[in-house]
């Protein structure tokens, strides 16, 4: 018996570092296997999903600029790092019987489809999900941007941020046993407080087109599923 979700359409968003399991680097099989099939959870409820996966676990723009590379061309590698991920987790949920795109923001068409929205919302509506890549397509901007950018115009109904941990709390609950999770918070106490939710662009953008964002564990197994059933712990960040 299938709960009832309390969204139709979302957009999942991953950091590369999620797909790395233990390791230092790069991709970790199992770690994007079980990663897929919570996927394949949520999208059994009947939820159309979108996602944007990062690419730090392989290239960020800023660490190769901090070795002396062009900023533009480090951004441009660390965005194909994103269409790597993205295929991976293709492959991962194509095995589990989930049907998935890959789009990605630069066109490269023997690799995965071009973006080209009324396409993707097509795709969207016949159940299939849609793994957006290659970030926003431009140097300068995050996976997180690109994120909000795409939930905005495949009018998800909310951005679902997997995290390490579940939800946004006022300190690192990390290193400080004090930390205090909030239930709700608003974006612009993100935004002052600097609650390192996601980046400053992205928090604007979701802000200026109202768009929620829910904080919570992909550590947790069910976790994205629970939320979805209107269970588990998270932070709601909106107005
Ligand atoms: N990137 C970019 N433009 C975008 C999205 C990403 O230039 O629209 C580059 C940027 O260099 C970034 C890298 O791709 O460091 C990987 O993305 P991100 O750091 O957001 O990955 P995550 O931290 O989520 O794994």
């Amino acid at each position: 018996d299938i709960p009832q979700p309390t969204y139709k359409r979302v957009m999942l968003k991953i950091s590369g570092e999620a797909l790395m399991g233990d390791q230092g680097f790069g991709l970790n099989p199992p770690t994007v296997e079980r990663i897929a099939q919570e996927v394949k959870s949520v999208h059994d409820m009947g939820v159309e999903i979108c996602m944007v996966i990062g690419g730090g676990n392989i290239f960020r723009g800023l660490q190769g600029s901090a070795q002396g590379m062009e900023r533009t061309t480090a951004d441009y590698m660390g965005m194909l790092a994103t269409v790597m991920n993205a295929l991976a987790m293709q492959s991962a949920l194509e095995g589990l019987g989930v049907y998935t795109r890959v789009i990605s923001a630069i066109p490269m068409d023997q690799v995965c489809e071009p973006y080209i929205r009324r396409r993707a919302v097509r795709h969207l509506e016949k159940g299939r999900v849609c793994i957006f890549a290659a970030g926003t397509g431009n140097p300068y901007f995050t996976t997180d941007t690109a994120a909000t950018l795409r939930a905005n115009e495949m009018a998800c109904e909310a951005i679902f941020k997997g995290t390490k941990v579940d939800g946004v709390y006022d300190k690192d609950p990390v290193n400080n046993a004090d930390a205090v999770r909030y239930d709700k918070v608003s974006y612009d106490d993100v935004l002052a407080k600097r609650l390192g939710v996601m980046d400053a662009s992205a928090i604007a953008l979701a802000r200026d087109n109202n768009l929620p964002i829910i904080v919570f564990s992909l550590d947790e197994p069910g976790g994205f599923r629970g939320i979805l059933s209107g269970k588990g712990t998270y932070t709601r960040v909106g107005s």
